[in-house]
């Protein structure tokens, strides 16, 4: 019996008002998961099930030894509690982090704690980058003699297809049409997923707010990735959204919405786009006022004009600000176009944020959406825009699809 099978059975008659559950049996998973250790009627309570269903649903979980339930250790009197969490014993998986500029490969296990995250410089050319990554796997793979990597999670800078196989697009990197989980698949049982960098993050931010809430799952969120590019990913009912039919991918591209007309050009062949002005890449050519380069000079790091901000120099606090400007202006177009108003900003612009929020918030503020109630900006965690959205990648494709119940 598949995982599918067992969420319909038990799942799909018992609860009405909450549709999601019927559909995605991932959900329960997800739960624990995120909230892990949990206890039946606490997962009861946030599904809005019995907690008889919940205890037929994981049976088969603990039964096939991908969960465990054991008593909690508490100080004190009372009733120990009984917690459901997953067992990390023998699965593991791979993120890979293709980043314009540095790129990252890490593992994890289902417990959720990231280890031996390596760093490399991206080479520009794809199949150089492609081969320093699957060296990095293979020796994974290599110091983990006896346990199983069940998939490797790709996230990339740019759009996948729809197979979740190939990278169609990467601006920044100009890479095209480059078949990404053929270069780094290291055997025939291991699945390669691949996916838009900022999407990633916005999967791992989304675990972080079901692990957060107390209430329900049901978390709608934009996020704003901006570092070399600007990237947005969508999440909607804890789901990302990545459009539909031919579209599917497309979801979340207003890096490239027009912000200036006739501004600065774009890797992409348009000008004026968004993150040209409000990228963390971009905070570095316009704290050198947007003039060439001279021979023997070399553009300012963002984490560097964050410091000298923070020393108090006035030209990176005025360059964080306009980015911050910039954002607050691109943030309040995408709350207009998507209706979602809580936003997270993730990346490397995360770093300048003590700068930047409060001209994000006067833009947003300025615009129709600052007239209305209820929006929230809100830094995200820098992790989920490196590795952890890889990582989180390959173990949502495992709850999604790879179980074998
Ligand atoms: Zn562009």
């Amino acid at each position: 019996m598949n995982e599918t099978t067992v969420f319909q059975n038990d799942l799909i008659n018992t609860t009405a008002g909450v549709p999601n559950i019927a559909k995605k049996g991932s959900l329960l998973l997800r739960l624990i998961r995120a909230a892990q250790p949990i206890t039946r009627t606490e997962i009861a309570q946030r599904l809005e099930i019995d907690k008889s269903t919940v205890t037929e649903n994981v049976k088969p979980l603990i039964g096939a030894g991908i969960l465990r339930e054991e008593t909690l250790e508490v100080s004190g009197q009372g009733r120990k509690p009984r917690v459901l969490s997953f067992v990390d014993d023998n699965d593991y998986f791979i993120g890979v982090n293709l980043g314009v500029r540095t790129s990252q490969v890490g593992m994890t296990t289902l417990k959720g704690e990231i280890s031996e995250s390596d760093d490399f410089t991206t080479p520009a050319d794809p199949a150089a980058a492609l081969e320093m990554a699957r060296r990095r796997i293979d020796e994974l793979i290599e110091d983990n003699p006896g346990k199983i990597c069940r998939v490797i999670g790709v996230s990339v800078p740019g759009l996948s297809d729809v197979a979740r196989r190939r990278l169609i697009y990467a601006p920044n990197l100009d890479w095209r049409d480059v078949d990404v989980a053929a270069a780094l698949r290291p055997n025939e049982n291991v699945r390669v997923v691949v996916e838009n960098d900022a999407t990633a993050a916005a999967m791992y931010e989304a675990r972080l707010k079901i692990r957060e809430s107390s209430d329900g799952l049901m978390t709608n969120f934009v996020l704003v990735r901006s570092g070399t590019g600007i990237g947005v990913g969508l999440v909607i009912g804890s789901e990302v959204y990545r459009g539909s039919g031919m579209g599917r991918g497309i979801a979340g591209e207003f890096g490239h919405m027009t912000i200036v007309a006739g501004g600065k050009s774009c890797v992409c062949g348009n000008r004026g786009c968004w993150e040209r002005y409000a990228s963390a890449a971009s905070a570095a050519t316009l704290y050198l006022g947007d003039r060439p380069l001279r021979p023997t000079e070399s553009l300012p790091r963002f984490v560097e004009i964050v410091s000298k901000a923070e020393n108090g120099e006035i030209r990176a606090q005025r360059t964080l600000e306009k980015i911050g400007d910039f954002l607050g202006i691109g943030i309040a177009n995408v709350i207009m176009g998507v209706g979602i108003p809580r936003v997270i900003i993730s990346g490397r612009l995360v770093y300048g944020w003590r700068f930047i929020e409060k001209p994000v918030r006067e833009a947003i503020e300025r615009s129709i959406i600052g007239k209305t109630e209820g929006w929230s900006v809100e830094a995200g965690e820098p992790q989920g825009a490196a590795i952890g959205g890889a990582l989180e990648v390959a173990v949502e494709e495992y709850l999604t699809h790879g179980l074998n119940i």
